[in-house]
């Protein structure tokens, strides 16, 4: 039986008559850009997220890039993240013209290492941004608390971690600029790309809704550059039917990692993490995970870990990866090749070796199908290709 990484067709079988009615309001109305549902997204997405405003924009890349712009940050300033993310995090900041600046990761959640943030900060760095990456939150309460003392700029890269808590916050409503993204394979997926920045700071959002209409306030009067950033009132449609649901696809979600953990422990596959998850990463090929037959599963250290993706370690990930692929089981690597060695970031000066525990979890890391409409057989079958592979 063939299991995809991801189906969203059985998802939309579930809301179809409703998105259509919904789409076909917006289309009668012929309001297509920014208007009254994307008013009314930005009002859930608010509220969902506990913040004072949300404003919607084009993408979570232009969540990024509006959010960087608002807090005004450019050509000599540096920004501080992690080279392990979607590429997006490191572009954002290159593309206002500041300098990503590259802090290592925790290996027990794949997020930005606190104890190794502070080092990194400089006379130049304006901002940081943490990722909650896979859907787990980012420890949020010492990376404020350095953020505050040098006077950053926090920006949430929350863009895989709607409606995800952490010490009782949502995800995107604790730094100053909180970022989703809506491309159809997170959580909230809309019909295309779409985008919304969550702040609790009155003036950063009106920054924003000027910034997203090309910084004209009055229209054809600009005080600012900004860009088209605006959502569009057909994704706004089908998001707000989406959003009425995310609760009960996310704790679906939740209950599926459960159910993997006990199939993956019934099947005698999973490896306690220990050693270097423990004591921090040295250099892969040192890691301890080399020679294990098994996997290590994905450690919840937040409150709630929504699962926008279930992201096992383990040794030979691409062997294996050649044996799921010819037993048709949906998986992807995410993501192969940290910031620090891509070669558009090679001015930067940085080499392999840099940063051990992002290298260790692009050589190792493995996403499984975890989306909320997959079956129990469906993922006895994951499990058992996987012990089909190791045992
Ligand atoms: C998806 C994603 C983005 C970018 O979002 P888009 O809507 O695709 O532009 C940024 N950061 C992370 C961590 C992501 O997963």
């Amino acid at each position: 039986m063939a299991v995809p990484l991801l189906d969203l067709k059985a998802q939309y079988e579930t809301i179809r008559d409703e998105v259509m009615e919904q789409v076909a309001e917006v289309l009668e109305s012929q309001y297509f850009i920014l208007g009254p549902k994307v008013k009314e997204l930005e009002a859930a997405v608010a509220d969902y997220s506990g913040t004072k405003h949300a404003v919607g924009v084009s993408s979570g890349t232009d969540a990024l890039l509006i959010s960087l712009m608002a807090a005004e940050i450019g050509p000599g300033d540096e920004v501080i993240t992690t080279p392990f993310s979607f590429f997006s995090t490191a572009g954002c900041v290159a593309r206002v013209g500041a300098r990503p600046v590259f802090v290592d990761i925790d290996p027990a959640s794949f997020n930005l290492d606190p104890g190794k943030f502070e080092d990194a900060v400089s006379e130049r760095t304006k901002a940081v941004i943490p990722i909650h990456l896979y859907g787990q939150p980012a420890a949020m309460d010492p990376i404020m608390d350095i953020a505050r003392r040098h006077g950053l700029t926090v920006i949430e890269d929350a863009a895989q971690a709607v409606g995800a808590e952490y010490r009782g916050k949502r995800a995107g409503s604790i730094g100053d600029y909180g970022c989703f993204s809506f491309f159809p394979s997170k959580n909230l997926g809309a019909a295309g790309d779409g985008g919304m920045v969550v702040t609790n700071n009155d003036e950063n959002a009106e920054k924003l809704r000027i910034l997203r209409v090309h910084g004209g306030r009055p229209k054809y009067y600009h005080r600012v550059i900004g860009g088209n950033f605006r959502l569009d009132a057909i994704q706004a449609a089908v998001l707000l039917v989406k959003i009425r649901r995310l609760d009960r696809w996310t704790a679906v979600r939740r209950k599926n990692a459960g159910r993997y953990r006990d199939l993956f422990k019934q099947a005698g596959l999973a490896i306690e993490p220990t050693g270097c998850f423990e004591r921090g990463c040295h250099d892969w090929p040192d890691c301890e995970l080399q020679g294990r037959n098994g996997v290590v599963l994905p450690q919840e250290v937040a409150d709630r870990h929504i699962y926008n993706q279930f992201v096992i370690r383990v040794d030979r990930r691409d062997e294996l990866r050649a044996h799921l692929k010819q037993r048709e089981i949906g998986h992807e690597v995410y993501y192969p090749v940290p910031f620090h060695v891509q070669e558009c970031f090679a001015y930067l000066g940085y080499k392999q070796g840099d940063f051990p525990a992002s290298e260790c979890a692009a050589a190792t890391s493995l996403a499984l199908p975890i989306y909320p409409e997959l079956t129990e057989a469906q993922m006895r079958e994951v499990v058992d290709a996987i012990g089909e592979f190791f045992l």
